[in-house]
């Protein structure tokens, strides 16, 4: 799938079944109780353009799922997307041939789960959340990850398709094993979602760099840097180089920023001038940044001009260019 390509909203279907049972859950068991909560809009905003994802993640929360739920339901299709090369199955591999994820989730009471360079497993975004409510942990990584996955009933998958795998040993040819770093090579889904209770909450998943060195973790999977959440304040995520928004700390730093009252875009635009301010003239990566806040404000920034969002609101589902730098 080419993601910059805009889909028009219009002619999206539900898309089929690509998310197994176990994501796509029991809506009637996963409501939110409201209480006597003011029912407030939900809307769900991902980095690129993901507008399955995002639309599943939008429809879940009309019909009533509560915010990491859906989240972790809607970055689901995109782990199941064989075609995107960037996240989950198909995903491309290190260096050496090995399909490596990565993924966190973080809810509205601070709770957060992480697996890093998790082979095999394909939602690896729900294993994030199983870490989260089934461990005394919040980060498992590599053999572990996957040992408790298969404990768990993830069935193991060979994830390197044979597309991946034609373009890896392209690679192998001409790379001269310098891990592919460049504007082109960051589409990891980074999804945050807000129920009708008013509640934030926010899922990350990646196959991180394309070609990196074995065992090499980004930020993705790193709460503070990928995702963070403040169910008082807003939430971030990130996608482009994670080396640079790890140095950074990017997300959580986003939501420092609005806590100290400034609007997501703003926010999204200081953190992006963070990075940019420790290089010299035009950087030769991408980073980009989306942020929500409990008005239900939104901001995105990057650095390059390629970079879109998906925003779903009011059954609308609509994918908008970000603001950038250059
Ligand atoms: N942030 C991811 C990483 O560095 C890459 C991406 O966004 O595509 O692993």
């Amino acid at each position: 799938m080419n993601r910059r390509d805009f889909i028009d909203k219009s002619s999206l279907l539900f898309p089929s079944m690509l998310v197994s049972p176990k994501i796509i859950g029991d809506l009637d068991v996963k409501k939110i109780k409201t209480g006597n909560k003011r029912i407030s809009s939900p809307y769900v905003i991902s980095t690129w353009n993901v507008p399955e994802a995002n639309l599943i993640a939008g429809e879940s929360l009309d019909k009533n799922m509560n915010a990491i739920d859906a989240a972790i339901r809607g970055v689901a299709y995109e782990e199941a997307n064989i075609k995107n090369t960037t996240v989950g199955n198909g995903g491309s591999p290190d260096r050496d041939g090995n399909v490596t994820l990565d993924a966190c989730v973080m809810d509205e009471n601070g709770n957060c789960g992480s697996v890093l360079a998790v082979e095999n497993i394909v939602h690896v975004a729900a294993l994030a959340k199983d870490v989260m409510e089934k461990t005394p942990h919040v980060i498992l990584a590599g053999k572990g990850a996957r040992k408790f996955a298969l404990d768990q009933g993830y069935k193991p998958e060979n994830l390197l398709s044979p597309e991946s795998k034609i373009d890896w040993l392209d690679w192998l040819e001409k790379g001269n094993y310098n891990p592919k770093i460049n504007v082109e090579n960051h589409d990891t889904i980074g999804m945050l979602c807000r129920d009708k209770a008013g509640n934030l909450s926010g899922a990350c998943t990646t196959s991180g760099l394309a070609y990196k060195m074995q065992g090499r973790v980004g930020d993705s999977p790193i709460i503070g840097s990928g995702l963070f959440i403040d169910n008082e304040v807003g939430g971030a995520v990130a996608t482009g180089l994670g080396e640079e928004v790890i140095k950074t700390v990017g997300s959580f730093l986003i939501v420092e920023l609005m806590r100290n009252g400034l609007n997501p875009q703003e926010a999204c635009e200081k953190a992006i001038n963070r990075i940019i301010s420790k290089h010299k003239g035009k950087p030769n990566f991408q980073v980009a940044y989306i942020a929500t806040n409990k008005n239900g404000e939104i901001g995105a920034y990057s650095i390059h001009n390629d970079f879109s969002y998906t925003f779903y609101k009011n059954q609308t589902n609509q994918n908008i260019k970000s603001k950038s730098v250059f």
